[in-house]
Order: C-alpha cells, then structure tokens, then sequence
C-alpha cells in the first residue's frame, strides 16, 4: 500500500488520495509500528500547537475526522558535489563561492564575469512598479572587498528595463552610489555589493540574473538509492492518518457528499469551479472516493461503483451528480465566486460565447462579499 509493505487485515487500514484511514487502534499500533521501522518519524497530531492555538478539543478533532496522525520521512536532500560527487549537505550550498566541505571545490557562483544581472539603485524615494531597472553584464565580483565590477553597457530585457538616455539619466539620479575604475586598463562601473546583502546599507537591489555556474545537484537519497530532487521516491515522503473508528460508519445524510469530497481533496462548492463545461473529475478521483464510500459510509458501495462511471466529469455537474447519488434530498453548495465573475467578463470581452451556467455562475458571483469590498464603495 503506497508503496510501503504494510500489514493489512481485513481492510483494517485503507488508503484514500495518499492517505491512510485505519480501523481501530490494534491496527494503528501495528501501523505506526511499521512505519517507524520504514524511517517515518510521526507526529501526534492530538499534541500539535495549530490544534491548540486553534482551540480544537481532542474530541472534535476525533469526531470530525481530522487526521490524528502524520508520518514523514526525515530531511532526506543532499547536495551532490560536481567535482567529488560526494554527497555533501544542503546548507549554504547555493551561496556565491560556497566550498564543498569534502574537497573544497566551490558548489557554486552567483556572478561570474559574463553573468547579467538587473537591478535599482536602493533608494527609497524612487522604488515601485514604474521604477527603472537596469541589466548589465559582470565583469567581476570581488567578495573579499564587496566590489561588483560592471561593463559600461545597458542591455535590454523585461518591462521595466531601461537602456540608453533613460539609463544613463538614472544612472545620474544615483551618483554617489556608484563609481567608475579601471580594470585591465578598461573603464568599469564600480558598485559596493557585500556578499551579506542589507538593505540599511545596500547601494542596490537585485532583481534578478543570470548566467550562475553550478557545481552541484540536490539529491534525495533513500535506502540507499539517489533521486533527482524532483522524482518522487517510491514512497510518500509524508502521509496523513485517520482514526476512523471515532466516526464511521456515516449514515447518509443530505451532507455526506461534502464527507466524500473532502476525502478525495475536493472542494464541495460548485461556485469554486469553472462553469464552462470543462473536465474537471478524473475516473481516479472517483475510484478513490469510492473506496471512502466502501469503507465509512452506509451507502451501498456496489451501486456507487456502477454509478459514478455515468457522473459528469465538470465540476458543478461531477458534485451535483454525486450530491444526488448519496441523497436525494442533497443541499449542493454553490458560493458567489468573483472568479467566475471575472472569468465571464474576460470571455465576453474576446467575444466569445458564454454558456447559460456561466452568465448565471457569474451574475451569482456578483454577490461575493470580495466583489463588493472590491468595487462598490459605501456611500456613507
Ligand atoms: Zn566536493
């Protein structure tokens, strides 16, 4: 199950979008147990600070199916040193002229000579959207005496960039906090850049740059294989458990669709969707739900199994269906939502057709109280 090799008994635990929901407590015991000797360090959620902070009763948390446990795997990224290719750690690695703590081989450099970089002067009277910014390219950086060395030349590149008279008018603006010196018998523009970047001191801020040399890659290392920092391992790095002996079976009521929902990570408000029809419910999304129905709800499991094949797969209509599957007498939850608001005015603007759920998704989104703080003013 998840990839882990747990013991099961009966479908004494079952897992749900990633998460574990287990029966009764000899098979929590048994579950925690197993996953401590995987490497899992878990966390009892009935001590955690939010749940005091918010105020939440141990009972409540119980009775309203909170996850009551949460197991994750220790910090398991590593740096990999380009030029030993030993596993190094992770802290400062990607600092301007940071040293492998193995072979001393710098991890990685910011600014090299070549590497542009964008930035404004750090000057308070002249800061916002509309503030020039200029890229330039790096001749040096010298950390030793927090020296930035920078050719002469404006380079193009992004909105607020600027080059030519604009450039050198800003420049002016900022004398004093910038200099000229040779360099190799070359005229450079000379910036106090400290490697400890502090704004109360700093003659710039930079916005952003490129051309950084890298000589290394971060790892995730697990029993004893290595994983690029972005593959999944073939375990969950963290996984949520639920006590579901405190609330299960659940009877079927006109809100037990909301239950289901949010079992699978779904919201149950129609509002929140787009209204054009478009796919939103994965055949995934509704084999998982069906295990939540099986396992802790009265509904009958078969019947959802041949039913939700036959669902709507958009949002409003995917949650409608599913509401009416579980009750008849279902209250679907269909909030003003000003993102359907401005989705349907974006839409009519490039004159394209609005379905008749979209006019009304976005009449009804009008009354979202966001819309109202957003463009009516009171009038008192
Ligand atoms: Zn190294």
């Amino acid at each position: 199950m998840l990839g882990l090799d747990l013991t099961i008994r009966d479908n004494d635990i079952v897992d749900v979008m990633g998460s574990l929901y287990v029966k009764n407590p000899v098979a929590l015991e048994r579950l925690l147990t197993e996953l401590r000797k995987e490497g899992y360090v878990i966390e009892n959620l009935r001590n955690a600070e939010y749940r005091k902070s918010d105020n939440v009763s141990v009972e409540e948390m119980e009775k309203n199916g909170w996850s009551l446990w949460f197991a994750k795997l220790p910090d398991i990224r590593y740096g990999l040193c380009g030029s030993c290719q030993q596993l190094i750690s992770v802290s400062g690695i990607r600092t301007h002229a940071h040293k492998c703590e193995k072979c001393g081989a710098v991890t990685y450099y910011e600014l090299i000579e070549g590497s542009t970089l964008t930035f404004v002067f750090n000057n308070d009277g002249e800061t916002g959207f509309f503030t020039p910014q200029l890229r330039m390219k790096v001749k040096m950086w010298d950390i030793e005496n927090g020296n930035l060395c920078l050719y002469p030349e404006f380079l193009e590149g992004g909105l607020s960039v600027v080059t030519g008279k604009r450039a050198e008018d800003y420049l002016k603006r900022n004398k004093g906090k910038w200099s000229y010196g040779l360099i190799g018998g070359e005229k450079m523009i000379i910036i106090k850049y400290d490697f400890q970047w502090d704004r109360r001191t700093a003659m710039i801020e930079p916005y952003d740059s490129n051309g950084h040399v890298w000589n290394h890659k971060i790892v995730k290392v697990w029993d004893g294989k290595q994983y690029d920092d972005f593959d999944h391992l073939p375990v969950p790095e963290s996984i949520s458990i639920y006590e579901s002996w405190h609330w299960t079976p659940l009877p079927v009521t006109s809100d037990l669709h909301t239950r289901i929902l949010r079992a699978a990570g779904q919201t149950d408000d129609q509002g929140w969707h787009y209204q054009d029809g478009s796919p939103w419910f994965k055949p995934g999304h509704w084999k998982e739900m069906a295990k939540f129905v099986r396992h802790f709800t009265q509904l009958n499991a078969d019947a959802f199994d041949l039913a939700w094949p036959t669902f709507r797969s958009d949002g409003p209509g995917g949650i409608a269906d599913l509401a009416h599957f579980c009750h008849p007498g279902a209250v679907v939850r269909n909030d003003p939502n000003i993102g359907n608001v401005i989705f349907g005015l974006g839409k009519a603007f490039e004159g394209r057709r609005l379905t008749e759920q979209e006019i009304k998704a976005a009449k009804h989104g009008l009354e979202d109280p966001l819309v109202k703080r957003i463009f009516l003013s009171r009038k008192d």
